[in-house]
């Protein structure tokens, strides 16, 4: 058990810097990455080269191995590109006007529909209108989802003119009391310009409140291509990402975001009415780089670890004069990130080789035991405990002679381990000055 312990401290325990040689591995697993996600070559050079400048040099937890603090740069700095925080579609107007814009196929109608039933549940008084003149089918799609979701839809059959229809709908909502009206469009298969002077046409003429692009997110780098057309050209305020149902890592989000500057708002996560969801760029970072559990790892332990701690403690360490106090200190620090069976199955492949192990918070009150019955002195000073005073604590703290002795020879190892530490990052550190 005590083995598993010191494997689990081993492997928590910082390696005090960030460094060229761990920058260089984690940032190559993170542009893989994001061009796994789909993101732009281009966007993730930049993205990791802001990071490697932002890294190096940054000062580790001890808690922390440098490679998961440098997930948490990462992490954060692709939450920074994507906006940092969540945006609102604005829905105040009397009636508020929701324009959709977008390809065929990317989404708008059934967005249009999840988005009516995400106000409705809102208490929103909500009315859906069928701009999309071209395809007869297209109005039907529409009715039928408004009954599904309990909205009104409205639409003029034989008018071809989306323009007209719209601003009726809107003349529509305020006779009857609607607050909040979506104008679903018609899309093209790619852009073109009929396409585009008809969106342009409408969204002068209603002046919506919100014109939202909604795109596929599966379409990668097509994707970013059509989010600058159609910003060019309306002047969108925010961005829907839909189909990131699946295994979509949602790239997409990125550099879109890089290329338009514009707000997501909303992901598309199913075909069903139900499949809505705000977008957090922190989440979306998390799933881009697909190391979540690292990354609340390294938050919990940033929250819960005194640097202050910290830093005396690796001070002593490389002063070689690491002791008993110390290794209490670290070990409730340890304590106080949570559970530790949590902490250890968050680690890369520790969860899986410790699953049939008992870890748990007990397994570390033995060792408290035994160092809170030594004195101050003691603490300070473990080259005093000889055989006479380890039996006094081992009367003390009510353990046996044997698990006293245990943990002194695991005190040994790792204070050796430490030293060993120390030298090798002198020599890279000489290294380093060499170059
Ligand atoms: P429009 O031409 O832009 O109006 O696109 P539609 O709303 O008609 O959607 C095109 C297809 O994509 C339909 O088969 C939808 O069911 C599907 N679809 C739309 N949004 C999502 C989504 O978030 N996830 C999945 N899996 N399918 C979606
Ligand atoms: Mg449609």
């Amino acid at each position: 058990l005590s083995q598993n312990i010191n494997q689990a401290l081993r492997t928590l325990k910082g390696k005090g810097r960030i460094t060229d040689v761990n920058v260089a591995a984690t940032l190559k697993e993170v542009r893989k990455a994001l061009l796994d996600a789909d993101v732009n070559f281009k966007v993730a050079k930049s993205v990791t080269d802001t990071i490697k400048e932002k890294a190096l040099g940054q000062k580790i937890l001890i808690a922390v191995e440098p490679g998961q603090m440098l997930v948490k740069i990462v992490s954060d700095e692709l939450t920074e590109l994507m906006g940092g925080q969540k945006v609102d579609i604005n829905t105040k107007g009397d009636p508020a006007v929701v324009l959709m814009s977008g390809l065929q196929g990317s989404g708008k109608t059934t967005f249009s529909g999840k988005l009516a039933l995400y106000l409705k549940k809102q208490g929103r008084n909500v009315l859906l209108t069928a701009c999309d003149v071209y395809r007869p089918a297209a109005i039907d799609q529409l009715k039928v989802l408004g009954e599904q979701i309990g909205v009104d839809v409205y639409a003029e059959p034989e008018n071809k003119n989306p323009v007209q229809i719209a601003q009726n709908a809107i003349k529509h909502a305020k006779a009857t009391g609607k607050k909040i009206v979506i104008v679903d469009t018609a899309g093209r298969l790619a852009v073109d310009e009929e396409m585009m002077r008809e969106i342009e046409a409408v969204k002068k003429a209603i002046q919506p409140t919100e014109t939202l692009f909604v795109v596929d997110s599966m379409t990668g780098q097509d994707a970013v291509n059509t989010a600058k057309a159609f910003n060019d050209r309306i002047n969108f305020d925010g961005v829907v990402l839909t189909k990131l149902d699946g295994d979509t890592r949602g790239g997409a989000a990125l550099s879109i975001k890089a290329v338009v500057d514009k707000p997501i708002k909303f992901i598309g996560t199913s075909e069903k009415m139900d499949g809505i969801d705000v977008f957090y760029p922190d989440r979306m970072a998390s799933r881009i780089l697909g190391m979540g559990d690292v990354i609340s790892l390294v938050e919990r332990a940033q929250q819960a670890y005194d640097e202050e701690e910290a830093r005396r403690i690796s001070k002593q360490i490389r002063k070689n004069q690491f002791n008993f106090d110390d290794f209490l200190s670290q070990l409730q620090q340890i304590k106080k990130m949570g559970p530790v069976k949590d902490l250890v199955g968050m680690i890369p492949g520790m969860g899986n080789m410790l699953k049939d192990v008992q870890i748990d918070d007990d397994a570390f009150k033995p060792i408290e035991a035994i160092i809170q019955s030594m004195t101050p002195k003691e603490r300070a000073n473990p080259e005093l405990l000889d055989a006479s005073r380890r039996k006094r604590i081992s009367t003390g703290s009510g353990r046996s002679i044997q698990e006293v002795n245990n943990l002194m020879k695991q005190f040994d190892q790792m204070k050796k381990m430490m030293k060993m530490m120390n030298q090798m990052d002198m020599r890279s550190m000489a290294k380093q000055v060499r170059k």
